[in-house]
């Protein structure tokens, strides 16, 4: 129970002497003192070295570019160090451009996605000069030329093609049609259609295609059939309309273990399986090779966060089987961690003040709103003399925690903190309900 799978938590995660959990060299008890719980802790060395590790692997294997999904997790340090360590960033929002633009990251190095961008959202974008838009509708084609033409510039846009491939973790699936919001579709000629739009508009220029097919993938096996359909759509727009597609953003997707069992395939031979399967796929429909890239969010960030939360009530619970479940109270949730009400998601928790010999209790760890879906951690083995005040630490929740947060019950959310060579310092200060009210504007 005390240790720590050097593949589900931070690369410097270790226990000292007593048996606290140490992160980039801090122990959690001073950071709880300091900072307050439920916290978000990230180790700014480990998101650093995925960063650096993506893009050396994605380069080896074609790429031109990695963006960091600034969904996952976004903060201005946070687009800073992937920025300083050779990544572009995906933005997805205003709001997230912004977050981006405060770090001073160049236009050059972005990228924007969503599926219903506002025209506010597109000036900000091309004014800004985002390198580049992904389109994802009609309807944004003229908006995007438009926005370019007012500024004056020549907008750089991929098309999103949607190739009819979900995968997940080790499955995925592939039909002929997409039934989901983003992008065009491959298969039904809106891909081509688009093309042969942007081809007219003096203000965009086309540099590539783009296909996103999911998230939490282990393999390379989906984005097998995924690059073999974007790479025979690059050939039928060159035969037909004479384009040349120099760009293949391939989106992101590369999973995490949250649990000691997940065994995602490494950062370098998944890079090397996708640079193969394009490679081959060019062959095979003859085309040249485009330059590659990629979006990566939850890789990045995911397993260099941890959340700390204090335990405020513990109360077992006779099951039908005369067995025992111990609910475990803790001072956040669902309001902090939606994954796991959402998505079923599962976790990987322990015990992270103190070392414990006592025996291991079936517990179930939840949060303290009000919905009986306030799940934490479903079924999680806690040493038996767990008390009020004891703290505990959730692994992998660097990315989609913060980011989902709500203030549901008007909880204020979470502060970040990041630490590196023993020190800590506050990325993101906790909200207070000053803070809500500010917003409440009832006279
Ligand atoms: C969510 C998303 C990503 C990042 O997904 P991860 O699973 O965090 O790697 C990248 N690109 C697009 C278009 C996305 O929607």
């Amino acid at each position: 129970m005390r240790e720590l799978a050097s593949h589900v938590w931070p690369r410097g995660a270790e226990r000292g002497g007593a048996g606290e959990l140490m992160l980039g060299g801090v122990d959690v008890r001073d950071l709880a003192q300091e900072f307050g719980t439920p916290l978000f802790v990230l180790d700014e060395a480990d998101v650093r070295s995925r960063a650096r590790a993506f893009r050396d692997a994605y380069a080896d294997a074609g790429a031109s570019w990695v963006f960091y999904a600034a969904k996952a997790f976004l903060s201005v340090a946070v687009a800073r160090w992937v920025h300083e360590e050779g990544l572009g960033i995906d933005v997805a929002s205003g709001g997230e451009l912004a977050v981006a633009m405060r770090a001073g990251v160049p236009g050059e190095a972005l990228l924007m996605h969503g599926n219903n961008k506002s025209m506010a959202e597109v000036q900000m974008a091309v004014e800004y000069g985002v390198g580049r838009i992904v389109i994802d509708s009609f309807e944004e084609i003229a908006r995007v030329a438009e926005a370019a033409a007012q500024a004056g510039v020549v907008q750089q846009v991929l098309v999103r093609a949607t190739v009819g491939v979900e995968a997940h973790t080790h499955e995925y699936i592939a039909t002929a049609h997409e039934d989901q919001k983003f992008g065009l579709s491959a298969s039904g000629g809106a891909v081509e259609e688009a093309v042969r739009r942007i081809a007219k508009l003096p203000s965009l220029t086309l540099v590539g295609l783009h296909s996103h097919i999911g998230s939490q993938i282990f393999d390379a096996a989906g984005f097998e059939v995924a690059a073999a359909r974007v790479v025979a759509l690059a050939q039928r727009i060159y035969d037909e309309q004479g384009i040349e597609i120099e760009e293949l953003n391939l989106g992101g997707g590369m999973g995490i273990a949250y649990l000691d069992s997940d065994d995602p395939l490494d950062v370098q031979e998944m890079a090397g399986q996708i640079g193969d399967i394009v490679a081959k796929a060019c062959a095979e429909y003859g085309i040249t090779a485009p330059r590659l890239a990629f979006e990566p969010g939850r890789a990045i960030v995911g397993p260099a966060g941890v959340t700390l939360y204090e335990v405020g009530t513990i109360k077992p619970v006779e099951l039908d089987h005369g067995q025992v479940r111990t609910y475990v109270s803790v001072d956040g949730g669902m309001s902090d961690n939606i994954r796991t009400a959402l998505y079923g998601a599962d976790y990987t928790i322990t015990l992270a003040s103190r070392v414990s010999e006592a025996e291991p209790m079936l517990c179930r760890v939840v949060g303290k709103h009000c919905e009986s879906g306030d799940v934490v951690v479903r079924d999680a083995w806690l040493p038996g003399d767990l008390a009020p005040g004891d703290l505990l630490a959730v692994a992998a929740t660097g990315a989609y925690c913060r980011s989902m947060a709500s203030n549901y019950n008007y909880l204020p959310r979470p502060a970040v903190v990041a630490v590196a060579d023993g020190g800590a310092r506050e990325i993101v200060r906790r909200e207070t309900v000053e803070d809500l009210l500010g917003l409440d504007v009832a006279t």
